[in-house]
């Protein structure tokens, strides 16, 4: 098989990933033997659209996926999307928007429809671009959070936590969204800074003795007030305390009580409590047994129990409560005033606190093996039965899970898990039937009249589920035995709240074992400039348009040279192309020895370390020692380094020297050729197989090519399933090791001298070596000729150090002697030295510039941790920099 001129990524990646699933390579077998790596994918949303921080996490995902594959564990990574029940009704809301039709005119059943009926249509897009990216999952075990299966463990987990009081309903203040018309969890509300007033209002005293001023940022939510409150030591109050006041606008006397939650210095010290509409409020309200109003209602209007304002938007209400109280004198005065306003982190209107019923689940008290929730998933981490990579997330995971509240479980939506709980319409029983099947009839009045609850479940409820309700849970499958707990979740750190800590709950409480056991926090994706993608600055790069320009493979390496751990991702075009670079350069390589191993026999003849030159052992012993760490860098989850080690092999060991090395062999014939053709084919083989999880599409495609030379025994059919290398012992003695070492120091020597001295790059130069004339010369006869070839060098001549430099030359110290290159006719030694001194001296000057800067602590205070490692690491390069010219400046003495 030939390779054309060039690589055509399209073609590879649909015709090789076509081919691997076809051939079922990557779907698991839970009969099969093997230790196991399974891994569940974070399901993306079903309205997802590719972005790029799906691209990273599947690479990574598959560049692990891969090697253990390959590793020989029975491997299985599970595909799925999460039906995203608020995110999804909202598409499917805003289509029938278009028919000019809401879905309260569907009616449920109809608008349940509508939303499946897109769900199959568009729902597998983001499934579809997963793959381009060629991501190895067992694509027969697609799943979907509304499945039968998993809508069945869903069902199964909440009568469960019911029936041991750790999921009940409650009538409390919640986070409403007036446009969703649903509640929200604490994390689907975002906070933002906003510019408001204060309103300083007089509530008089009942008694007629005066009044007491209370300010608030929200004065429509006053037709709710229940009390006024002030701190039990404030002076200013203490007489007042247990007075009753006219609250202004409605006909009610609410009571002035003490509470020690009031801050003295807010405001004028006293407060309104709204129990109704204000999270701390409900609490003071509970502490001293006060009503709770709502004065409003589900679409954010203000209800009948705000009196003459009924019906009044709060933003009107607003204004007409101020404009009322102004007319009776009762306002005092206007400040401004900066506060955080929550808002739907969905549609971005602002959230209301509401009291309404809703369900809970009981995080912190004991379920029936005396362990909460939150509790048994903060002590696992704590435990080390499960891992955060890297490590500091363990405290962004504690800070959480260690601080939380019971979870509103329960939305007003339609698309989601529906609530197994059935309410009696006969006997208006207070509790609901909780069932995993409808029952028939009501358990106290016989009725057959029952009505299931309204309310879906937060989407969060069953994705957090999701590693054991994949694997077939609540029946005891083949594939739940073997591949659960999972062996790592890849995800990034926007979701350890939502989803982490929940998987964690759920997990140990139905299958008392970690969903997990490492936990890989990715990385923040970034601009060249460092700045956060967003849709706003319009900096978001499109994985798929970059993938279209430099191909998946480069992609997926660059998203992996990118990983490091604990720091942000910084992609730049820059990055793309070198990687683009790095794949043609593979190409090339391949071509060069297709095309050298023309004529010769399928497969090649092993040949024995003994019979290699010293060059053939060399590059072997390379590899295996790169193998090696590549092994134990994916182990660690260190993607940057291990994708470091693969390209510093492959481009600098493997292209720049064993290439060149080959050459002469390859011409010579007889032995040494085959040699050189049995030693090039090895490395290949070894070598894709190593850069296979990380570009999977030109290696397989280059080793496709190769493999009727290989002539391992019981070769795969593929790269995809060919077992990844392991590092053999050495083939080099130290001596031997010792000399290649030299050879490489000394052409590398050499090739700088000849620039330094302004040679013509093909020009072949006259050397001379200077060495101890004690020092044992003979392992020159290894490697002589090989400096010499790659070196250019037409004569290379050994004197000892006691014979004085010959004229003429530029000479380099080497740590065991000193090479030297004759310059060229003509050439200025007196211009050259100059012209070396002064860029020497421009450098220094940068290097002072910098240094002052990173060392000015008034810099430092204002500069971000980025800059400043920035500027670190132009020292070190300015440094590096200054002692080449400082070596030049000697060498042309
Ligand atoms: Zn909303
Ligand atoms: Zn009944």
């Amino acid at each position: 098989m030939e390779l054309s001129k060039t690589f055509d990524p399209k073609a590879a990646e649909e015709h090789w990933f076509q081919l691997w699933v076809d051939r079922r390579y990557f779907k698991a077998d839970p009969k099969r033997s093997g230790e196991v790596f399974s891994i569940v994918i974070p399901p993306p949303n079903v309205t997802g659209q590719l972005h790029l921080g799906h691209a990273l996490n599947v690479t990574l995902h598959d560049v692990i996926v891969r090697m253990r594959r390959m590793q020989g564990y029975n491997t299985l990574w599970l595909p799925g999307t999460d039906h995203a029940g608020i995110a999804t009704q909202n598409v499917v809301e805003r289509e029938i928007a278009k028919e000019k039709v809401t879905r309260h005119d569907l009616g449920r059943e109809k608008f349940v429809e509508r939303v499946w009926h897109w769900r199959e249509t568009y729902g597998g897009k983001i499934l579809h671009q997963l793959r381009k990216l060629g991501a190895s999952c067992d694509w027969s075990r697609e799943r979907f959070t509304l499945d039968e299966g998993l809508s069945r463990a869903v069902t199964k987990v909440f009568v469960m936590l019911y029936h041991e009081g750790l999921i009940y309903r409650d009538y409390r203040l919640i986070n409403w969204c007036p446009r969703c018309e649903t509640a929200l969890s604490d994390l689907e509300v975002e906070h933002k800074e906003s510019k408001g007033n204060l309103w300083h209002i007089q509530y008089p005293l009942s008694d007629g003795s005066g009044s007491i001023i209370v300010a608030t940022t929200r004065p429509e939510t006053m037709l709710g007030d229940t009390a006024v409150a002030v701190h039990p030591e404030d002076e200013r109050y203490r007489a007042m305390v247990g007075k009753m006041v006219r609250l202004p606008l409605t006909n009610r006397e609410i009571p002035i009580i003490a509470d020690e939650s009031v801050d003295k210095s807010f405001g004028s010290g006293a407060v309104k409590i709204t129990p109704g509409h204000d999270f701390n409020d409900f609490e003071t309200g509970r502490r001293h047994k006060l009503a709770q109003i709502s004065v409003m209602d589900i679409h954010g209007r203000m209800s009948a129990e705000a009196g003459a304002y009924r019906g009044q938007t709060r933003e009107d209400c607003r204004k007409n409560v101020i404009a009322d109280l102004e007319g009776q004198g009762l306002l005092e005065k206007i400040e401004p005033h900066q506060h955080a306003l929550g808002v739907c982190s969905r549609c971005d209107t602002t959230v209301e606190p509401m009291l309404s019923y809703q369900w809970f689940m009981a995080v912190n008290k004991p379920g029936r093996n005396g362990e909460s929730l939150a509790g048994a998933a903060s002590k696992a981490v704590k435990d080390g039965a499960t891992k955060f990579f890297p490590k500091r997330w363990e405290n962004t995971y504690f800070a959480w899970i260690d601080n939380l509240q019971d979870w509103c479980i329960s939305r007003q939506l339609w698309w989601g898990h529906r609530i197994p709980a059935y309410w009696c319409q006969k006997c208006e029983r207070p509790e609901p039937v909780v069932a995993e099947e409808r029952p028939t009839s009501c358990p106290r009045c016989g009725s057959d009249d029952l009505k299931q609850d309204d309310d879906v479940l937060d989407t969060w409820f069953s994705s957090g589920l999701w590693p054991f309700s994949t694997l077939g849970w609540p029946e005891q499958t083949d594939d739940l035995e073997k591949y659960y707990p999972t062996s790592l979740l890849i995800t990034g750190f926007d979701i350890i709240f939502f989803w982490v800590a929940r998987m964690m709950m759920f997990g140990i409480k139905c299958m008392d074992d970690v969903p997990f056991r490492d936990v890989y926090i990715t990385p923040l994706v970034r601009d060249a400039s460092g700045k956060k993608m967003t849709k706003s600055r319009g900096n978001v790069v499109d994985p798929l348009e970059i993938m279209d320009k430099y191909g998946t493979d480069a992609v997926r390496f660059t998203l992996a040279q990118l990983s490091v751990q604990g720091r942000d991702l910084i992609l730049s075009d820059d990055r793309l192309a070198a990687s683009r670079a790095f794949a043609n350069k593979i190409w090339n390589a391949a071509r060069f020895v297709l095309m050298n191993l023309e004529g010769a026999p399928q497969p090649l003849p092993a040949v024995d370390s003994s019979k290699m030159g010293l060059a053939e052992r060399w590059i072997l012993s390379r590899l295996d020692a790169a193998i090696e760490k590549v092994t134990s860098e994916i182990n660690a989850y260190e993607f940057n380094n291990a994708a470091l080690t693969v390209y510093q092999f492959i481009w600098h060991e493997f292209c720049d020297w064993y290439i060149e090395l080959a050459k002469d062999p390859l011409k010579a014939g007889g032995e040494r050729q085959a040699a050189a053709r049995y030693v090039l084919v090895t490395c290949f083989d070894r070598m894709l197989r190593m850069l296979h999880p990380f570009m999977p599409f030109i290696s397989e495609e280059i080793w496709q090519a190769l493999r009727p030379y290989m002539s391992e025994a019981g070769l795969s059919d593929h790269l995809a399933v060919a077992p990844f290398p392991v590092g053999g012992e050495s083939r080099l003695g130290p001596e031997e090791a010792s000399a290649m070492d030299r050879c490489i120091e000394t052409t590398e020597a050499i090739n700088s001298l000849r620039s330094l001295a302004g040679h013509h790059p093909g020009q072949r130069v006259t050397a001379v070596l200077r060495h101890e004339a004690n020092d044992d010369a003979d392992h020159l006869g290894n490697w002589r000729d090989y400096a010499m070839t790659l070196g250019k060098v037409a004569d290379l001549k050994v004197v000892p150090t006691s014979e004085p430099r010959p004229p003429r030359m530029v000479f380099a110290p080497l740590n065991w002697a000193e090479v030297g290159v004759e310059a060229p006719e003509g050439f200025d030694f007196d211009k050259a030295r100059a012209s070396v001194k002064r860029k020497l001296e421009e450098t220094r000057g940068h290097l002072e510039r910098h240094q002052a800067r990173f060392d000015n602590p008034g810099f430092r205070a204002k500069a971000d941790a980025e800059t400043i490692a920035e500027i670190g690491e132009k020292i070190e390069e300015l440094k590096a920099q200054e002692k080449v010219l400082s070596a030049q400046l000697e060498q042309l003495k």
